[in-house]
């Protein structure tokens, strides 16, 4: 089929990568041309395994375009995804500016039958809105259909989780549509679900907001942990081993940040007072996060006493590991807080740390993990990339100012350690 993908950031470039290594020929469109420029130029503009491979072979067969022209991917393809960025606007509603923007640049360049497809995530009844921007903005009165088709994928294992997804939800209102993307997914052995628009919108806003709470539940149970002496590592194996509730996503930690969780929930508990229901649990489990995020910089003062002065290596700056997404990252929260305190700090990151350097141009950036530990009174685990598992804590203990470190993310053993002579500070253990 062909097909293209309005959007080539994390979700649109890896959907165009995998759509296309599917036999695919599809567009990626994008309004930042600075963007479109380097991948036509075969530079990958973003870090995920896999998909700079995979984007050159699709290139090199003729499979996979870029281009900053909305009119090509309308004139070219019959369907056509909208990928776009859905980011809060700061009140905790998604700004669908973008949304509305590619609906209507579709409308105008409509001659013949084309399929909308809302791959961002978006609030329930953004495809009624769809629909009557493009009707509004069409001349031809074209016969179209908008369907939604929210993305699951998790930036690190983007392409397999597209490629394995453990459903395909798909949201439409004629057979047409349905038929459609049904083809275009059938290489894919996954469940596809077949619901209203409405609903298939709603359960990507549900899946996100489950997965924070469950996220904050366990992080809720960990300090109950750490005021009783239980260990939140065994705690939550104990209930994610009853396959009622499963053991993903029940792992105690700093709390949880990224581009998706922090925003979907701020968006779902104001649809949810749009809708008329105030959705007070999910209030919790945000404050809950909150409050996590915090502890852990208690747990720094709590340790040092005094902060200013004071040096702290950080591991790990993106919101988790093999990306080099920062977006709403914690490491970058507690950077911003420490620094109100007069700390110095030093940071190392695999493939954010650039990025980050351009944000805090007075943290030191490392470009190995003993760098940031060398004179350190603290070492702050935020990432669990895998080239911190194997690390030489021996070599780390001789070479910090004290031999303290805080695993915000629960990476080492606490026992294993402490007999090295370190002073661990974990988290619900
Ligand atoms: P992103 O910021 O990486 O990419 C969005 C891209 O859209 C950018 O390249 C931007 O330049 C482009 N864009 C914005 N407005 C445009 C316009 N008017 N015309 C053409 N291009 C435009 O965002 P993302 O992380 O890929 O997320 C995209 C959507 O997918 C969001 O709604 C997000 O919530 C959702 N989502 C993200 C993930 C994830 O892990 N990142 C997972 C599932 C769903």
């Amino acid at each position: 089929m062909k097909i293209s993908i309005i959007g080539a950031g994390y979700v649109g470039l890896v959907t165009g990568a995998c759509f296309s290594e599917l036999g695919n020929t599809v567009i990626c469109v994008d309004n930042d041309l600075k963007k479109i420029r380097k991948l036509k130029k075969n530079i990958i503009p973003i870090y995920e395994p896999g998909l700079e491979e995979l984007i050159r072979k699709n290139v090199k067969k003729k499979r996979l375009y870029f281009s900053s022209s909305i009119k090509e991917a309308v004139d070219k393809t019959e369907v056509i995804f909208i990928a776009v960025g859905t980011p809060s606007l700061g009140n905790g509603e998604p700004d669908l500016t973008g949304i509305e923007n590619v609906a209507s640049q579709i409308a105008k360049n409509l001659k013949n039958y084309r399929l909308i497809v809302e791959k961002s995530t978006v609030p329930v009844e953004t495809g009624e809105w769809v629909k009557r921007t493009i009707k509004i903005n069409n001349k031809y009165n074209v016969d179209f259909d908008v369907a939604s088709n929210p993305e699951f994928l998790r930036e690190g294992s983007a392409i397999y989780d597209f490629m394995h997804p453990d459903r395909i939800v798909i949201g439409v209102e004629s057979e047409r549509a349905k038929n459609i993307l049904l083809k275009l997914y059938q290489p894919i052995k996954a469940p596809i679900l077949i619901t209203d628009i409405k609903s298939a919108e709603l359960i990507k806003h549900a899946s996100n907001s489950f997965l924070a709470t469950k996220i904050s539940f366990i992080n809720a149970i960990a300090q109950i942990c750490e005021k009783t002496g239980a260990d939140i590592v065994k705690v939550a194996e104990g209930i994610g081993l009853d396959r009622r509730i499963g053991k993903d996503f029940l792992k105690a930690g700093a709390g949880y940040g990224g581009a998706c969780l922090p925003k979907d929930l701020d968006a779902f508990i104001s649809i949810a007072e749009k809708a008329g229901y105030n959705f007070e649990l999910l209030k919790v489990v945000k404050k809950i996060n909150e409050e996590q995020k915090k502890s852990i910089i208690k747990k720094i003062s709590d340790s040092l006493w005094i902060l200013k002065g004071k040096t702290i290596g950080i591991l790990g700056l993106t919101f988790k590991p093999n990306t080099d997404d920062i977006r709403n990252s914690i490491s970058l929260e507690i950077i911003t807080e420490l620094k109100k305190e007069g700390v110095y700090i030093k940071t190392y990151d695999p493939k954010a740390g650039f990025k980050v350097k351009k944000i805090f141009k007075d943290i030191k950036l490392c470009f190995e993990p003993y760098a940031v530990a060398k004179n350190s009174d603290c070492l702050l685990i935020m990432t669990e990339w895998e080239e911190f598992k194997n690390l030489n804590f021996s070599k780390i203990k001789k070479i910090m100012k004290q031999p303290l470190i805080i695993d915000g993310r629960n990476m080492f053993e606490p026992e294993k350690l402490k007999s090295l002579g370190f002073r661990y500070i974990g988290v619900g253990r």
